[in-house]
């Protein structure tokens, strides 16, 4: 179980936090973690169509550095945990801070920031080792998070209508991966299709009409959809 900060709010599933300010994420459990258990949080873009980049640091806050072991271009940093440990997954370049127990996350970017997360929302999504209980949450880093809250707060009440439970976009955190995983392919094979003109299997086999009527004209006139080969 997590305990969020004041910032958080549970019906828009969203923390609202300043720039480099702690955010302190309590997980509970009634049983103790295995000694040397970690938490794994990781910044993911929400909407497919950026899900497969990787949520890093702007250029312009890369470069005013890091402090203790974080590395510059590590959008979340953990605060005064000295067994906070940083990686970078080998496959999906993914960064992720680890830590233990009630862990200060610092987001060292705003949400708006240029040449980084530029006014794009992540998700961040906490997987705790050792025990059950993966969480995934939106997060908006801004100048005001308690106005900003409040004004999404109104929003969704006047639009979400007596609904009673609003409806999010959000995926249970368990699909998360998956869907993150397809998404990641179907865009990898978008873009190979758009650079590459077509796979080994594309949709339309059809010769390519060298020597023939134009390819718009030729359905026109035959009144035929191709059907003959
Ligand atoms: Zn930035």
């Amino acid at each position: 179980m997590y305990f969020f900060p004041p910032q958080y709010s549970p019906s828009l599933n969203k923390l609202f936090c300043r720039l480099a300010k702690p955010c302190p994420v309590q997980v509970r459990v009634g049983v103790p973690p295995p000694p040397g258990a970690l938490l794994r949080a990781v910044a993911v873009y929400k909407k497919a169509e950026h899900v497969a980049e990787v949520v890093r640091r702007c250029p312009h806050h890369e470069r005013c550095g890091t402090d203790g072991n974080a590395p510059a271009q590590h959008l979340i940093r953990v605060e005064g945990n000295p067994q906070a440990r940083y990686q970078d997954d080998e496959t999906t370049k993914r960064h992720s801070g680890l830590g233990v127990h009630t862990v200060l996350y610092n987001f060292m970017c705003n949400s708006s920031c240029m040449g980084g997360m530029n006014r794009r929302p992540i998700l961040t999504i906490l997987t705790p080792g050792g025990i059950l209980g993966r969480r995934c949450f939106e997060v908006r880093v801004c100048a005001c998070p308690g106005r900003d809250r409040r004004h999404e707060e109104e929003t969704q009440r006047k639009g979400g209508g007596a609904g009673g439970g609003a409806k999010r976009a959000l995926p249970p955190p368990a699909e998360v991966r998956g869907r993150q995983r397809f998404e990641m392919f179907r865009m990898v094979n978008e873009a190979l299709e758009a650079t590459f003109g077509g796979g080994p299997a594309p949709r339309k086999r059809r010769p390519r009409g060298e020597g023939r009527v134009p390819r718009g004209k030729k359905l026109l006139l035959k009144g035929e959809s191709g059907e003959s080969d």
